[in-house]
Protein backbone atom coordinates (compact mmCIF):
# COMPACT_ATOMS: atom_id res chain seq x y z
CA UNK A 1 0.00 0.00 0.00
CA UNK A 2 0.79 2.98 -0.84
CA UNK A 3 1.08 5.96 1.87
CA UNK A 4 0.15 9.44 1.82
CA UNK A 5 -0.07 12.47 4.42
CA UNK A 6 -2.23 15.87 4.04
CA UNK A 7 -2.99 18.58 5.58
CA UNK A 8 -2.68 22.21 5.87
CA UNK A 9 0.57 24.69 6.56
CA UNK A 10 1.72 28.04 6.97
CA UNK A 11 -1.88 28.48 9.13
CA UNK A 12 -4.15 26.89 6.52
CA UNK A 13 -3.15 29.09 3.88
CA UNK A 14 -1.66 26.84 2.25
CA UNK A 15 -3.06 23.02 1.69
CA UNK A 16 -0.56 19.92 0.92
CA UNK A 17 -0.33 16.23 0.54
CA UNK A 18 2.82 13.53 0.11
CA UNK A 19 2.92 10.44 -1.40
CA UNK A 20 5.10 7.00 -1.07
CA UNK A 21 3.57 5.78 -4.37
CA UNK A 22 6.12 3.12 -5.31
CA UNK A 23 3.67 -0.03 -4.07
CA UNK A 24 1.21 0.81 -6.45
CA UNK A 25 3.22 2.43 -9.35
CA UNK A 26 5.53 -1.39 -8.93
CA UNK A 27 1.83 -2.65 -9.10
CA UNK A 28 0.77 -0.49 -12.21
CA UNK A 29 4.03 -1.60 -14.03
CA UNK A 30 3.77 -5.45 -13.16
CA UNK A 31 0.07 -5.43 -14.51
CA UNK A 32 0.70 -3.62 -17.78
CA UNK A 33 4.19 -4.91 -18.04
CA UNK A 34 5.75 -1.44 -18.49
CA UNK A 35 9.05 -0.74 -19.74
CA UNK A 36 11.18 1.62 -17.54
CA UNK A 37 10.15 4.84 -19.65
CA UNK A 38 6.49 3.82 -19.36
CA UNK A 39 6.56 2.94 -15.97
CA UNK A 40 8.31 6.77 -15.29
CA UNK A 41 5.54 8.39 -16.97
CA UNK A 42 2.62 6.63 -15.73
CA UNK A 43 4.01 6.11 -12.23
CA UNK A 44 3.72 9.89 -12.16
CA UNK A 45 0.99 10.38 -13.60
CA UNK A 46 -1.05 7.81 -11.13
CA UNK A 47 1.16 9.36 -8.15
CA UNK A 48 0.13 12.95 -9.26
CA UNK A 49 -3.45 11.28 -9.44
CA UNK A 50 -3.28 10.12 -5.66
CA UNK A 51 -2.10 13.16 -4.68
CA UNK A 52 -5.56 15.15 -5.09
CA UNK A 53 -7.54 12.18 -3.64
CA UNK A 54 -7.57 13.25 -0.07
CA UNK A 55 -9.54 16.45 -1.73
CA UNK A 56 -12.47 14.63 -3.43
CA UNK A 57 -15.66 13.37 -2.06
CA UNK A 58 -15.66 9.56 -1.51
CA UNK A 59 -17.31 8.17 -5.14
CA UNK A 60 -15.76 11.12 -7.20
CA UNK A 61 -12.86 10.56 -9.66
CA UNK A 62 -10.10 12.58 -10.74
CA UNK A 63 -8.77 11.85 -14.14
CA UNK A 64 -5.63 12.82 -15.90
CA UNK A 65 -5.90 12.00 -19.52
CA UNK A 66 -2.06 13.34 -21.56
CA UNK A 67 -3.61 12.71 -25.33
CA UNK A 68 0.29 12.97 -26.35
CA UNK A 69 2.07 13.38 -30.01
CA UNK A 70 4.64 11.19 -28.85
CA UNK A 71 5.30 7.24 -29.19
CA UNK A 72 4.07 6.63 -25.42
CA UNK A 73 0.41 7.34 -27.20
CA UNK A 74 -2.11 8.07 -24.19
CA UNK A 75 -0.89 8.71 -20.34
CA UNK A 76 -3.95 7.87 -18.61
CA UNK A 77 -3.81 8.11 -14.55
CA UNK A 78 -7.12 8.21 -12.01
CA UNK A 79 -7.84 8.97 -8.42
CA UNK A 80 -11.06 8.26 -6.56
CA UNK A 81 -11.74 10.21 -3.31
CA UNK A 82 -11.68 6.32 -1.62
CA UNK A 83 -8.02 6.69 -1.65
CA UNK A 84 -7.33 4.61 -4.65
CA UNK A 85 -5.82 5.26 -8.24
CA UNK A 86 -5.63 3.25 -11.78
CA UNK A 87 -4.12 3.92 -14.66
CA UNK A 88 -2.75 2.89 -18.08
CA UNK A 89 -0.50 3.93 -21.08
CA UNK A 90 -1.26 3.45 -24.78
CA UNK A 91 2.04 1.61 -25.24
CA UNK A 92 3.14 0.16 -22.50
CA UNK A 93 6.77 -1.06 -24.29
CA UNK A 94 7.96 2.26 -25.56
CA UNK A 95 11.76 2.51 -25.51
CA UNK A 96 12.83 6.04 -24.43
CA UNK A 97 15.83 7.90 -24.14
CA UNK A 98 17.81 9.07 -21.24
CA UNK A 99 18.98 12.67 -19.98
CA UNK A 100 21.61 13.52 -17.28
CA UNK A 101 20.82 10.08 -16.16
CA UNK A 102 17.03 10.36 -16.45
CA UNK A 103 14.29 9.01 -18.32
CA UNK A 104 13.77 11.75 -20.73
CA UNK A 105 9.68 11.57 -20.55
CA UNK A 106 9.35 14.30 -22.67
CA UNK A 107 10.90 12.75 -25.62
CA UNK A 108 7.91 10.20 -25.53
CA UNK A 109 5.40 12.52 -25.08
CA UNK A 110 6.33 15.13 -27.39
CA UNK A 111 3.22 17.57 -27.03
CA UNK A 112 -0.25 17.64 -26.84
CA UNK A 113 -3.39 17.89 -24.60
CA UNK A 114 -4.05 17.16 -21.03
CA UNK A 115 -7.26 16.86 -20.69
CA UNK A 116 -8.72 17.14 -16.90
CA UNK A 117 -12.21 15.14 -16.25
CA UNK A 118 -13.75 15.60 -12.46
CA UNK A 119 -16.54 13.26 -12.53
CA UNK A 120 -18.64 13.42 -9.37
CA UNK A 121 -21.07 9.96 -10.76
CA UNK A 122 -24.01 12.98 -12.13
CA UNK A 123 -24.51 12.96 -15.61
CA UNK A 124 -22.04 15.42 -17.37
CA UNK A 125 -18.52 15.04 -16.25
CA UNK A 126 -16.35 18.75 -15.74
CA UNK A 127 -14.38 18.87 -18.46
CA UNK A 128 -11.25 20.91 -19.03
CA UNK A 129 -7.86 20.59 -21.48
CA UNK A 130 -4.24 22.55 -21.55
CA UNK A 131 -1.70 22.20 -24.12
CA UNK A 132 0.91 19.67 -23.12
CA UNK A 133 3.74 22.40 -22.69
CA UNK A 134 6.66 20.36 -21.26
CA UNK A 135 5.61 16.98 -21.22
CA UNK A 136 7.36 16.18 -17.84
CA UNK A 137 4.01 15.38 -15.99
CA UNK A 138 4.39 17.63 -13.08
CA UNK A 139 4.36 20.64 -14.74
CA UNK A 140 1.83 20.08 -17.22
CA UNK A 141 -0.29 19.35 -13.99
CA UNK A 142 0.82 22.85 -12.30
CA UNK A 143 0.23 24.44 -15.79
CA UNK A 144 -3.50 23.37 -16.11
CA UNK A 145 -4.15 24.31 -12.10
CA UNK A 146 -3.18 27.71 -12.54
CA UNK A 147 -4.65 28.72 -16.05
CA UNK A 148 -7.95 26.52 -15.53
CA UNK A 149 -8.59 26.36 -11.48
CA UNK A 150 -6.50 29.69 -10.98
CA UNK A 151 -4.41 27.55 -8.15
CA UNK A 152 -0.84 28.57 -7.79
CA UNK A 153 0.10 24.94 -7.27
CA UNK A 154 3.83 23.50 -6.47
CA UNK A 155 4.48 20.14 -7.58
CA UNK A 156 7.40 17.45 -7.54
CA UNK A 157 7.18 14.00 -8.87
CA UNK A 158 10.10 11.22 -8.98
CA UNK A 159 10.29 7.74 -9.89
CA UNK A 160 13.27 5.74 -9.92
CA UNK A 161 13.14 2.63 -11.72
CA UNK A 162 15.60 0.55 -12.99
CA UNK A 163 14.83 -2.53 -15.81
CA UNK A 164 14.35 -5.00 -12.33
CA UNK A 165 11.46 -2.76 -11.39
CA UNK A 166 10.91 0.66 -8.93
CA UNK A 167 13.44 1.21 -6.29
CA UNK A 168 11.56 4.92 -4.56
CA UNK A 169 8.25 6.79 -6.43
CA UNK A 170 6.92 9.89 -4.96
CA UNK A 171 5.17 13.01 -4.97
CA UNK A 172 4.17 15.93 -3.43
CA UNK A 173 1.73 19.14 -4.19
CA UNK A 174 1.71 22.30 -2.66
CA UNK A 175 -1.50 24.42 -3.01
CA UNK A 176 -1.85 28.08 -2.18
CA UNK A 177 -5.53 28.57 -0.95
CA UNK A 178 -5.03 31.85 0.35
CA UNK A 179 -3.92 35.24 -1.14
CA UNK A 180 -2.98 36.23 1.91
CA UNK A 181 0.45 34.27 1.94
CA UNK A 182 2.77 36.57 2.57
CA UNK A 183 6.27 37.44 0.22
CA UNK A 184 8.24 36.33 2.48
CA UNK A 185 6.28 32.92 3.12
CA UNK A 186 6.35 32.17 -0.41
CA UNK A 187 9.97 32.94 -0.72
CA UNK A 188 10.67 30.44 2.32
CA UNK A 189 8.82 28.07 0.93
CA UNK A 190 10.58 28.11 -2.43
CA UNK A 191 13.75 28.18 -1.17
CA UNK A 192 12.99 25.06 1.07
CA UNK A 193 11.56 23.06 -2.27
CA UNK A 194 14.59 23.53 -3.79
CA UNK A 195 16.92 23.22 -1.22
CA UNK A 196 14.95 19.84 -0.26
CA UNK A 197 15.43 18.24 -4.39
CA UNK A 198 14.34 15.38 -5.64
CA UNK A 199 12.44 13.08 -3.23
CA UNK A 200 13.25 9.59 -4.65
CA UNK A 201 17.23 10.23 -2.96
CA UNK A 202 14.92 10.70 0.07
CA UNK A 203 12.67 8.14 0.05
CA UNK A 204 15.60 5.66 -1.18
CA UNK A 205 16.95 6.74 2.25
CA UNK A 206 13.67 5.62 3.75
CA UNK A 207 12.00 8.65 4.54
CA UNK A 208 8.12 8.91 5.13
CA UNK A 209 6.00 11.38 3.78
CA UNK A 210 5.96 12.89 7.44
CA UNK A 211 9.08 13.59 7.16
CA UNK A 212 9.23 15.50 3.73
CA UNK A 213 6.61 17.67 4.68
CA UNK A 214 8.39 18.54 8.01
CA UNK A 215 11.65 19.13 6.19
CA UNK A 216 9.58 21.18 4.09
CA UNK A 217 7.61 23.32 5.94
CA UNK A 218 9.98 22.85 9.21
CA UNK A 219 7.61 24.88 12.14
CA UNK A 220 5.14 25.96 9.82
CA UNK A 221 3.01 22.83 9.12
CA UNK A 222 -0.23 22.39 10.28
CA UNK A 223 -2.74 19.58 10.99
CA UNK A 224 -2.28 16.43 8.76
CA UNK A 225 -3.26 13.19 8.50
CA UNK A 226 -1.95 9.54 7.60
CA UNK A 227 -3.27 7.44 5.30
CA UNK A 228 -3.01 4.28 2.85
CA UNK A 229 -3.52 4.28 -1.02
CA UNK A 230 -3.86 1.48 -3.35
CA UNK A 231 -4.22 0.17 -6.79
CA UNK A 232 -7.78 -0.54 -7.24
CA UNK A 233 -10.30 -0.99 -10.59
CA UNK A 234 -13.82 -0.48 -10.52
CA UNK A 235 -14.13 -3.32 -13.67
CA UNK A 236 -15.94 -6.44 -12.96
CA UNK A 237 -17.70 -9.19 -15.33
CA UNK A 238 -20.66 -7.56 -15.49
CA UNK A 239 -19.40 -4.02 -16.88
CA UNK A 240 -16.87 -6.54 -19.63
CA UNK A 241 -20.04 -8.01 -20.86
CA UNK A 242 -22.00 -4.75 -21.45
CA UNK A 243 -18.77 -3.69 -23.56
CA UNK A 244 -19.70 -6.38 -25.63
CA UNK A 245 -22.97 -5.62 -26.39
CA UNK A 246 -22.44 -2.27 -27.48
CA UNK A 247 -20.87 -4.03 -30.31
CA UNK A 248 -22.41 -5.11 -34.20
CA UNK A 249 -24.51 -7.75 -33.64
CA UNK A 250 -22.49 -9.15 -36.78
CA UNK A 251 -19.25 -9.29 -34.37
CA UNK A 252 -20.96 -10.70 -31.91
CA UNK A 253 -22.32 -13.69 -34.31
CA UNK A 254 -18.81 -13.60 -35.08
CA UNK A 255 -17.02 -14.11 -31.73
CA UNK A 256 -19.90 -16.88 -31.59
CA UNK A 257 -18.76 -18.94 -33.92
CA UNK A 258 -15.19 -18.56 -33.07
CA UNK A 259 -16.15 -19.24 -29.24
CA UNK A 260 -14.21 -16.92 -28.47
CA UNK A 261 -14.83 -13.95 -26.16
CA UNK A 262 -12.05 -12.00 -24.54
CA UNK A 263 -12.31 -8.08 -23.19
CA UNK A 264 -9.46 -6.91 -21.25
CA UNK A 265 -9.74 -4.20 -18.87
CA UNK A 266 -7.56 -1.23 -19.77
CA UNK A 267 -7.33 0.09 -16.89
CA UNK A 268 -5.77 -2.98 -14.82
CA UNK A 269 -5.13 -5.46 -17.42
CA UNK A 270 -7.78 -8.22 -16.24
CA UNK A 271 -8.55 -10.62 -19.18
CA UNK A 272 -12.45 -11.83 -18.62
CA UNK A 273 -13.30 -14.27 -20.71
CA UNK A 274 -16.67 -15.26 -22.19
CA UNK A 275 -18.82 -18.39 -23.59
CA UNK A 276 -21.10 -18.98 -25.71
CA UNK A 277 -24.30 -18.81 -23.68
CA UNK A 278 -23.23 -15.58 -21.94
CA UNK A 279 -22.73 -13.71 -25.89
CA UNK A 280 -26.41 -14.84 -26.03
CA UNK A 281 -26.78 -12.83 -23.35
CA UNK A 282 -24.91 -9.95 -24.85
CA UNK A 283 -27.12 -10.09 -27.88
CA UNK A 284 -30.14 -10.27 -25.92
CA UNK A 285 -28.66 -6.98 -24.10
CA UNK A 286 -27.98 -5.56 -27.33
CA UNK A 287 -31.53 -5.25 -27.80
CA UNK A 288 -32.46 -3.60 -24.81
CA UNK A 289 -29.80 -0.91 -24.98
ZN1 LIG B 1 -9.99 -3.29 -14.48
Amino acid sequence: MGEIIYGYAFHGKVRFSVVDSRDFVEEARLRHGLSPIATAALGRAITAAALFTPWLDEIETLTFDFETKGPIGRIVAQGKGDRTVRGYVANPAVEGEMKDGKFDIASVVRGGQLRVVRDLGLKRPVLSSVPIISGEIAEDITNYYAKSEQIPTAMVLGVFVTKEGTKAVGGYVIQVLDAGLSDSEISKLESSIKEFGSITSHLLKGEKPEDVALQIFGRDVGDYIEESVRYRCSCNRDKALQSIAVLDAREIEEMKRENFAEVVCKWCGKKYLFDDEELDEALKLKLNL
